[in-house]
This record gives structure tokens, sequence and C-alpha cells, in this order.
């Protein structure tokens, strides 16, 4: 059996060279005759590869010396808590951006425990753009501001990272993590669920500077609060050892290709040749605003739900699998990851050409 095209939002493909060592190191990592599954998270072994890992990312991102990275459990949902609950400390309010279906969870566990200000939506225009962001919006008081620099399921992204000044800026990045070369240093805190461009689900990345960690009140959780993982080196409690395992190949894959530079590289080229695809297309149509458009995850319409099935099952017929919009819009959308090969995304536009042709 062929390995397909997987378009899918997360779980979503990995590079195959990194599948590939994992397979080859699979049951005697490096002569220690065990799987990494196997071996004892405090073992030198694992502490070579959650060190490789934090390494690996610091050198990717360009992570100044002070913020920590965090390698944590719960997805980035369990971020939507952990912050507030972790920022807040005297302060009562916080400030989000509301960009889509993620922005809306990330509020919504906020408002346990903070006074929510919705500072900027584009809910009205069905979160079909990134709304513009400026400093005089931020409340001075507020604890933080919270926004989503990739929204995957509306397939928006933010171009310009805004400027909160002294307010710290919290940033969900799940969806666009490593895609593109990023300043570190305009951020107070950046997350990432791991399953679209770190590795396998599970893990949970938290890079944090480091005068934020320590602001949760004595009612926190250990498990719940940063400086209990910092303080330990992410090794408070047993960590997803495996998946962490997975994202040193993946941080090394990507610094073996060039580092974020080309990964940004061939990210554009790919997005610039699906929406190309689509501009020119009289049956599909891009439902976002140009300027707004991700470079991860596209969405497209046809002109009819019969006429989406027919697509979406003609294509699975080809190899190109998961193209279903999310349920909450419909349509298609194709998710293509840095794992994404340029050669899926072509075999994709020319089958939408196809299409077309037969659809007319
Ligand atoms: N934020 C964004 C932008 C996402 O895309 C997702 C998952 N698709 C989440 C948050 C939730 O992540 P998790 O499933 O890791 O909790």
């Amino acid at each position: 059996m062929e390995r397909i095209y997987n378009f899918s939002a997360g779980p979503s493909m990995l590079p195959l060279p990194v599948l590939e060592q994992a397979q080859k190191e699979m049951t005697n990592y490096k002569g220690s005759g065990m799987s990494v599954m196997e071996l004892s998270h405090r073992s030198g072994w694992f502490k070579e590869i959650i060190e490789g890992a934090e390494q690996g990312l610091r050198d990717l991102m360009q992570i100044p010396d002070n913020y920590k990275v965090l390698f944590l459990q719960g997805g980035a949902s369990q971020q939507f808590a952990m912050v507030p609950m972790n920022l807040l400390g005297s302060k009562k309010k916080v400030d989000y951006v509301n960009t889509g279906s993620w922005s809306k969870k990330a509020m919504k566990e906020a408002e346990r425990f903070a006074d929510v200000n919705v500072i900027a939506s584009s809910e009205e225009e069905n979160f079909t753009y990134i709304p513009e962001v400026t400093k005089d919006m931020i409340d001075p008081e507020a604890a933080y501001v919270h926004i989503t620099t990739n929204n995957t399921i509306e397939g928006t992204a933010f171009g310009t990272i805004p400027d909160t000044g002294d307010v710290p800026l919290v940033a969900d990045m799940s969806s666009n993590i490593l895609s593109e070369e990023i300043d570190v240093s305009k951020f107070g805190i950046i997350y990432a669920g791991a399953q679209k461009n770190i590795g396998p689900a599970g893990l949970t990345v938290v890079i944090i500077r480091e005068d934020l960690i320590g602001h949760a009140g004595e009612d926190v959780p250990a498990m719940l609060n940063y400086k209990t993982h910092s303080d330990a080196g992410s090794l408070y409690n047993t960590p997803p050892s495996f998946a962490i395992y997975m994202a040193k190949l993946v941080f090394e894959y990507i610094q073996g290709l060039g580092g974020l530079k080309e990964m940004e590289k061939q990210n554009r080229e790919k997005a610039a040749l699906l929406y190309e695809t689509v501009e020119a297309s009289d049956l599909f149509t891009s439902p976002v605003r140009e300027d707004s458009r991700s470079i991860m995850n596209v969405p497209f319409v046809s002109p009819s739900a019969e006429t989406d099935a027919a697509f979406l099952e003609e294509a699975k017929k080809k190899g190109l699998e998961t193209l279903k919009g999310h349920r909450s819009v419909g349509g298609m959308r194709a998710s293509i990851y840095n794992a994404m090969p340029r050669e899926g995304v072509e075999a994709l536009v020319s089958f939408m050409k196809e299409f077309e042709q037969e659809h007319k």
C-alpha cells in the first residue's frame, strides 16, 4: 500500500525520513536494547533526547535565553486554562482577539478566571479575515493579550504580529508554529499542540518568557503551574517521551533542510500554487479575504454541497485524503503543513483542474 497525501488538519503528515528513522530505531534505540517507549524518563538516554529536543527547537526558532521551553501534555486546549491561571496574578482583566472557533474556546476557558475583553473580532463576517489590532485598543491593566496566529478551521492567519507594548502577548500557534520565521521576543508565551508541525499528538510545547513564570496562586494545582514544569525541566512527572523523541527528529529534519527560512519558502510556494488555482478557477472559490490567508490551512468551496461531496469522493480515489472542511464551515480544506510535499499540492491542483473540466 502506497502512502497517501493526507491533507488532515491534525494529526497530520510527518516527514517520511523521520518516520523511517523512528522505524529503524524502534526496537533498539542506539544500542540501549529498548525502544524509546520503554526507556525510563530518568535515564541518560532520555536526558539526551529531551535536551536535544529543546536545543533543536531553540536553534530553529532562535529562542532568546530569557525564555523557557516546556514540554507538557493536555493539548493546546489545556493552555486555554493554564494561561489565565498562571498570568493573572493580582489582575482581573484579559484582552482577546476573536478570530475563530479556537479563539472562542480559549476565551471561554479564560472567562472562568478573568474578565475577558474582546478587543477585536471578525465574527460578524464569519471569521473570513483578521481584524486590525492596534496598541490603543489594548487595556494597559490587562494581564495579557491573546491571539490565535493561525486559524486552523477558518484558514486565516495574522500577517503581522500586533505590538502590545508592555502587555504580554500570548499566542496559540498550534497550526503554524515552525512554518515560518518569527521573532519570539515579541511574545510573552507561545503555545502549540504538537500534532501539526511538530510531531505526534500528546505533546504540547510552551515557550514562555521567564518573568511570566511564578505568578500562579496557591490554589493552582502543581500540574497546571508553569513553575512546576520549569523548575523540573519538564520532568516533574512522566513526560510524553516518545512524542518528545519524534519532535526532536522533526526539529533535526527541518534544520537539515535549511531551517525555518527554507521551510517558509517552501510553504509560501505550496500555498501560492493552491491559491492561484482557486483564483483562476470558475468552480472553486476561497471564502477568505486575500490579505488574511493562511499558508497552512486553505479552505475552498464549490457552488453546492453535492459538488463538494463528489470532489471529496473522487479525490480520495486519487490518494488525496482528508480534504473535507471542518463540520462548522463545510466545503473543502487542504491543510498543507511543513511535511506535505510540494508533489502533494501539485497532485491536488492538477486534480482540481481535471475535476473542474468535468463539472463545468
Ligand atoms: N488551537 C488551534 C489553533 C488548533 O488548531 C487546535 C486543534 N486543532 C487547538 C487549539 C486544540 O488543540 P488540542 O487538540 O491540542 O487541545
